[in-house]
């Protein structure tokens, strides 16, 4: 047997054996759920699977089928996917459902290549619906999938490159077991993630109980943990931003919708300044004169590390402070979509 298809074979007896029950996966021989699939897909892009467990469960709770969500608002979708970031996932899972409706009748379609034609889906997630729900003899290569493969072929080519990973596409292509097994991709694709997940972690790989280690190409030369090579690295920024955390006589925080596009896009927001001097020009001058400053803290996010400044106001009256925005007692502001470092400051972790 050749040593490709070894390793699909070696994937396949250890999966059957330590297979991972996760809720969005299918029993044994039976075909997953797309609509499952797509959104645990979604939600595992740069989340944990510990994470994903809760979010998921009330995602389903909440929008039991794909037609359920497309007819959600956009609001709902968010306050339901707060805390776990990147927003854009949110926004275009949204558009998604209700393309999934509009143009395939509410039944997701059958093949990667029409399921890369729907908002947010890449070939990646595209390929795992397709293989888990429809038996498709396609790759997949998100973040753990590309770890294992480039170790175990000591695959050099840099990550950052478009073409680069282009022939990783090919050689993970190549590894999948063969076609006249229809029922094995599925099992083969979440081996491969699993194995990513559980034992050929990024820092430290557990070689000596990996079921492909004498296959494995980087742990003959002896520093796996050196794959995958990416060499352009994000480039770092800071930003300063002034939060107004105004409260009424009744204890009500004010919050506005923030716009379609930049930061925290289509979220409620406490009203944000670049400067402490434009906050406070939007004061009147009794709010001005009891305004308060807050420890500042830092949030980080992928590119950007963001110095938040907030200042407090408690406002006598129960006046709007801006056209745009209103009063939000804490029941109804809890269940809104809100940035993860203004749920903290109004006091509840997500
Ligand atoms: Fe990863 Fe080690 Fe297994 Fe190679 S032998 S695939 S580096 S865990």
């Amino acid at each position: 047997m050749d040593a490709k298809r070894s390793i699909s074979e070696r994937l396949l007896t250890w999966y059957d054996v330590h297979r991972r029950d996760l809720p969005w996966r299918a029993a044994p021989g039976e075909r997953a759920d797309p609509y499952r699939v797509w959104l645990s897909e979604v939600m595992l892009q740069q989340t944990q699977v510990s994470t994903v467990l809760g979010y998921f469960a009330r995602f389903l709770d909440r929008f039991p089928s794909v037609a359920a969500l497309a007819a959600g608002t956009e609001d709902e979708v968010f306050g339901l996917w707060s805390g776990l970031g990147y927003y854009s996932r949110a926004r275009n899972m949204h558009r998604c459902a209700q393309d999934v409706v509009s143009r395939f009748g509410g039944e997701f379609p059958r093949t990667a290549a029409e399921l890369q034609s729907l908002p947010g889906i890449g070939r990646s997630t595209a390929a795992a619906i397709a293989a888990f729900c429809f038996g498709e003899r396609v790759a997949i290569l998100d973040g753990n999938v590309k770890r294992v493969l480039t170790r175990l072929l000591a695959f050099g080519g840099d990550m950052s490159s478009a073409a680069q990973e282009r022939l990783l596409w090919n050689e993970a292509t190549d590894l999948l077991p063969p076609a006249e097994d229809r029922q094995a991709i599925a099992r083969y694709t979440q081996g491969l993630m699993d194995l990513g997940a559980t034992v050929c972690l990024p820092r430290k790989p557990s070689c000596m109980i990996c079921p492909v280690s004498d296959l494995c190409a980087a742990r003959k030369e002896g520093a796996p943990e050196t794959y995958p090579v990416k060499t352009r690295k994000l480039k770092r920024t800071a930003q300063s931003l002034w939060m107004l955390l105004a409260r009424d006589a009744q204890g009500r925080v004010w919050l506005e919708k923030r716009p379609a596009r930049g930061i925290w896009a289509g979220l409620y927001s406490l009203p944000v300044f670049e400067s402490r001097e434009g906050l406070l020009q939007t004061l009147g001058s009794q709010d001005r004169a009891g305004a308060r400053d807050e420890p500042a803290f830092v949030h980080v996010l992928t590119h950007k590390d963001l110095h938040l400044h907030p200042v407090a106001v408690e406002s006598r009256g129960s006046q709007p402070l801006a056209e745009t925005g209103g009063w939000f007692a804490t029941a109804e502001w809890q269940g809104l979509g809100l940035p993860a470092p203004v749920r903290k400051l109004l006091g509840s972790e997500p």
